[in-house]
């Protein structure tokens, strides 16, 4: 395996280490094929955010901390891609709202279940469930392995937060009562479209922010009910996708690409 060594002075050095941190963990067996192509189809989104956590993004945030805080059972789902990149911030979210991990993939295997695991228990994770056989109950209405829950994570939560998730399975997930916070950089992905609150984002971004957002409300529950009444999943997802709009049509008008210092004014 060949790890290229990327200059900290390339324009695009961040993209370049996420990208070879999904390479190093393919060949761990941590992240499968599909979740290089699905990475892809998200660093294309990305550009066109510009990169950035949007206000619409930390808005979503703030509901998804909000929502979490104030759930009875919330679970956070990890698949390969999401274990490869966050896994300590996963721990720490997991801590700070009292919120189980299973491992929820879309290509079970078990050997790619227990990296998982031991790559989440590394981070500091106590319990990681959903492995193997714990992962003995079924959502309805899905396909053979991609049905496979486990009975006391996401069958019985009332939250369930899915980073990089698929859509049939969070459309199953919604119509089985249970509230979805999906992380997707496409605003246009069933699963940004089906879920509960959608954060459109990097999961590098917004998992942190997702942290320290929760940890700073975590002592003010009126605060948490205040936000998610004002909080309207429909209106902040059509606001990503006229901030890309207004974006790209920016770009196209000036004919060059902005600098971060142009974009602040956006925010
Ligand atoms: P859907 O099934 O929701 O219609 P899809 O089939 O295009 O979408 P999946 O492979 O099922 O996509 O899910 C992966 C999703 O994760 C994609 O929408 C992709 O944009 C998004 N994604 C990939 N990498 C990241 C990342 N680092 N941060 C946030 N989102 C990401
Ligand atoms: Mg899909």
């Amino acid at each position: 395996m060949t790890i290229i060594k990327i200059p900290p002075e390339h324009p695009r050095a961040e993209s370049l280490r996420i990208r070879e941190k999904l390479v190093e963990h393919y060949h761990k067996g941590v992240v499968a094929t599909a979740g290089l192509i699905a990475h892809g189809r998200g660093e294309a989104f990305d550009y066109m955010l510009g990169e950035k956590t949007t206000k619409p993004a930390l808005n979503a945030i703030k509901a998804a901390a909000a929502t979490l805080l104030t759930a009875e059972k919330p679970v956070i789902s990890v698949n390969g891609n999401t274990a490869a990149l966050v896994a300590e911030e996963i721990v720490r979210l997991a801590n700070v709202a009292k919120a189980k991990i299973e491992v929820n993939l879309f290509y079970r295997s078990l050997e790619r279940e227990l990296k998982i695991k031991e790559l989440l228990e590394k981070a500091g994770a106590d319990e990681v469930l959903g492995v193997g056989e714990d992962a003995s109950a079924k959502i309805p209405e899905l396909q053979s392995e991609r049905r496979r829950v486990d009975p006391r994570g996401i069958l019985v939560a009332d939250v369930v937060l899915v980073p990089l998730e698929d859509g049939d399975r969070t459309e199953a997930l919604v119509r089985m009562g249970k509230k979805v916070i999906a992380i997707d950089l496409n605003p246009l992905s069933r699963t940004a479209q089906k879920a509960t609150i959608t954060i459109v984002d990097n999961v590098v971004r917004a998992t942190p922010k997702l942290v320290e957002t929760a940890e700073k409300l975590k002592q003010d529950l009126k605060k948490c009910h205040e936000i998610l009444l004002n909080f309207d999943n429909k209106k902040n997802l059509a606001e990503s996708i006229t901030l890309i709009k207004e974006r790209l049509s920016r770009l196209a008008e000036k004919g060059e690409y902005l600098t971060l210092e142009d974009e602040k004014h956006e925010l």
